[in-house]
Order: C-alpha cells, then structure tokens, then sequence
C-alpha cells in the first residue's frame, strides 16, 4: 500500500434510524449494521449512528444536525402510511419544502393493490407517495413505500423504509449504484476475516503481537461465545491493491495463529465439518443433553447437510439417556448423568441406532441451577467417535446458560473438526 493509498480519507456519512421500537429495545438496530457494512465496501465511513423515536421534532433536529455535520444523511424507518410515520413531514421541514403526492406513485400503489390484493387501495396508503418537492423517488422493489433522496447546498438525505428487508433490497438496488455515481471521490474498505476457536482472546494477541500491519490497515479482535474473529480492515483508494495487502497480511495471521484458524469471512464451523466429513465420505449422528437439539441444529442450518447428517438424538431425561442411546442405568446412577462413561455411551449408542461413521455427544449442567461443588455450572463433557474410536473430553465453560449451551456445541463441532482435519 502506497503512503497516498493510506491517507485516503473515506466520505463520512451518517445514520439515523427512526423508531419508538428502537429507543424501548424491543427492536435491534440491524438497519444499522447493514448499512455500516454496506457503505464500507463502498467506502464510506459511518462517523456516526443515531437513533430517533417517532417524534417529529426530534427527527427534524437529528437530521438538521447530521446534515450540517457531515452533509450526507441516511434515514431509515417512518415511511409507512400511518401516523406514526412522520420522517418525510420532518425531512420536508428541514429543506423548507412542501409535501407533493406523486401521481405516478400514486397509480401504481392502486394498480399494485388490485392486481396483489383484489381490492381497492385503502386511503391511508396515500401518504406512501407523498414527497418534498424536487426529492428523487427511490424505488421500492420490496414494497409500496417509496424511498427519497433529497438534497440542497449542505448535503444530501437519502431516506429508506424500516423494514428490514424492504430497506436491504433498497440499499443494494437503488442507493448503492446511486451513491457510486452521486459522490465522485470514494475509495474502499475491504475486510478479512478469519475465524479462530478454542484460544483465548488474550492469548491471540500474545502470538500476533509482533505481526506488522502496513499503514491503514487494523486489526481487530471479536470475541463471542463461539470463538475469536480476528478481523483485518483497509481502507484504500483502489480495491484491488486493498485486497493483495488483506491476503498477504492474512496469511501472515493464518501462520502464526495455526490450526485454531478454522474459517473465514462468514464460515460456519458446521460448514466446515460437513465439508470434512464429505471428504472422508462420512456420516453423523448426534446425541445430546444440555444443549437440546442446538448441534443438529447447527449441522441441519446448512443447506445440503443431508448427505452428512443422518440425525440424532435429545436425550434430555435420564430415561431417554438409557431407552433410546442405551446408556447403562448403572453408570447413570453412580457417575451421574454429567460424566465421562455416560457422554461416551452417548456416542456409541446414537452410532450404533443410526449407523453413522462419526458421532458427537454433549452432556453437561447449562445452569443457572444444578451444578454441585465437583461438577459446577459450565461442566460439560463432550465426545466425538470417528470409525469406532472413541475420544472424550471435559470442558469447564464459562457464561449464562445461553453460552454454556452454545460454546459445548461449538467445542462438540471443533473436536470433529480437528479429528478429521
Ligand atoms: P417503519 O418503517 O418505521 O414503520 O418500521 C417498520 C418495522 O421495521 C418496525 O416495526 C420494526 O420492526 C422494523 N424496523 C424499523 N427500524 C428498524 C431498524 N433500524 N432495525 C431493525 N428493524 C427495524
Ligand atoms: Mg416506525
């Protein structure tokens, strides 16, 4: 990367998401981390994300103040036909125009109701296709509420619809080309993700401290549940350049950090299994407690797993443990249902009821209640047979029951992964 390739500054932009639903938490922001994600590839920086109740004066002021601020605004949410969406009487108001009903729109929302819905158009529907003059219709390919772009001497705003899915299709048919073509000097922001699981946060930034990262480029350590991300970031004037510097410094990662790196981008670890276990031309079966169907569920979320995945078992009552796996009611009672014997007979039974060549078993105290002081909440085992041969393990997580349940089963993925590798 030249020293001008890294002193290209990005076109900031701001967002503002509008919506009661937003400031009472009932509803995530995912409008925002779209949009964050999407206008980095195209390379602007989001310098800042707001959001807005439906208030009018209130997305009149957030709006008035981005505007000034960065002169480019995007607004999602409030361009419904109700009254609770005020967005374009606001936006309207700080471009000190009128509101227009567009004619055309108008027509269209009427053919559209009767050809879909056989009826006529409801009159609230009207509002959908007003506009501030001189605004630019957005089109909608995902509804009937319209998006707008407007713009004066200070900047522009371009407004979305809240709809989540409404407001992807929008931004990735409408507002991208539109902003490509809208704003002349824009660069690129290109990241790398790899994926890594089983080493602490910690200890990855010990292993990559000495790793040089040209200038622009930072890296970024994510930890969740299921593992660590370790996410390089560029920002760059040309993508192609961008992106041989991403891989030159992502296999430098990739080497020092070792087999812990199962995945990039937006792998799945189950994915990854599935695709070893294709290779081998093997078959799974799963048998679980504490996490009550979570692996299958992993394995079964990606498409075209059942040529792997035979199925599996919850075992969550002690009694299914040992009438559909077989476990011995002996070792149920004496080493309790969280212990090695039972976890592996786990295995072996779902292996020998469904004649996979893999299994994976977990059993173990999700908590928040049950954990005893030899076997306390987060104490699970976990054991993996791959052609008969039985490995099992005791893992000693940390968390809520949400995370407990979550990383036995990604440990559950890991250790077959690591088996079959
Ligand atoms: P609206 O267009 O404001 O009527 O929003 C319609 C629906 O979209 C709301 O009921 C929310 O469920 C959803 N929604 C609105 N804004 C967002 C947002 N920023 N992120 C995720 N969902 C949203
Ligand atoms: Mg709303």
């Amino acid at each position: 990367v030249t020293h001008a390739e890294a002193e290209f500054r990005s076109q900031p932009v701001e967002i503002i998401t509008i919506g009661d639903e937003l400031l009472l938490g009932f509803t995530i922001d995912t409008n925002g981390a779209y949009l964050g994600r999407k206008l980095a590839q195209i390379g602007f920086v989001v310098a800042r994300r707001t959001s807005v109740g439906d208030d009018t004066a209130a997305i009149e002021t957030a709006v008035r103040e981005a505007l000034l601020r960065t002169g480019a605004v995007i607004t999602t949410g409030g361009l419904g036909p109700t009254t609770d969406d005020m967005s374009k009487s606001a936006v309207a108001r700080v471009f000190g125009r009128e509101l227009e009903i567009d004619q055309e729109h108008v027509r269209w929302m009427q053919e559209r109701w009767r050809t879909r819905f056989g009826k006529e158009m409801p009159a609230s529907n009207m509002a959908q296709a007003a506009l501030p003059r001189g605004a630019k219709k957005l089109a909608n390919n995902h509804g009937s509420a319209p998006g707008v772009f407007i713009e004066d001497k200070r900047g522009w705003v371009a407004m979305l619809p809240g709809v989540p899915r409404e407001m992807r299709g929008m931004t990735d048919d409408t507002l991208v080309p539109l902003l490509e073509s809208h704003v002349p000097q824009h660069g690129t922001i290109r990241s790398y993700t790899l994926r890594t699981v089983g080493v602490a946060e910690s200890l990855l930034g010990d292993m990559l401290k000495d790793i040089e990262l040209p200038a622009g480029m930072s890296l970024a350590y994510l930890p969740a549940p299921e593992g660590v991300d370790l996410r390089l970031t560029i920002r760059g004037s040309n993508a192609s350049v961008a992106d041989a510097s991403l891989a030159q410094v992502g296999t430098a990662v990739r080497d020092t950090v070792g087999d812990a790196v199962y995945g990039e981008d937006d792998d799945d670890l189950a994915a990854i299994v599935l695709q070893l276990c294709r290779n081998g031309k093997h078959t799974i079966a799963v048998a679980e407690s504490c996490t009550g169907g979570l692996l299958g569920a992993r394995l079964t979320a990606i498409p075209g797993s059942s040529d792997v995945v035979l199925g599996g078992f919850i075992a969550y009552h002690n009694d299914v443990k040992r009438e559909a796996l077989g476990v011995s009611e002996r070792d149920l009672r004496e080493s309790g249902a969280v212990s090695e014997p039972v976890v592996r007979q786990m295995a072996a039974g779902a292996i020998e009821r469904l004649g996979s060549t893999c299994a994976l078993a977990i059993t173990g105290v999700a908590g928040p209640t049950g954990g005893t002081p030899d076997k306390p909440v987060g104490t699970v085992w976990i054991a993996s047979s791959v052609n008969c041969d039985m490995h099992s393990r005791r893992l000693s997580l940390i968390g809520d029951r949400d995370e407990i349940r979550r990383r036995s089963a990604q440990a559950a993925l890991e250790m077959l992964r690591r088996r079959l590798m």
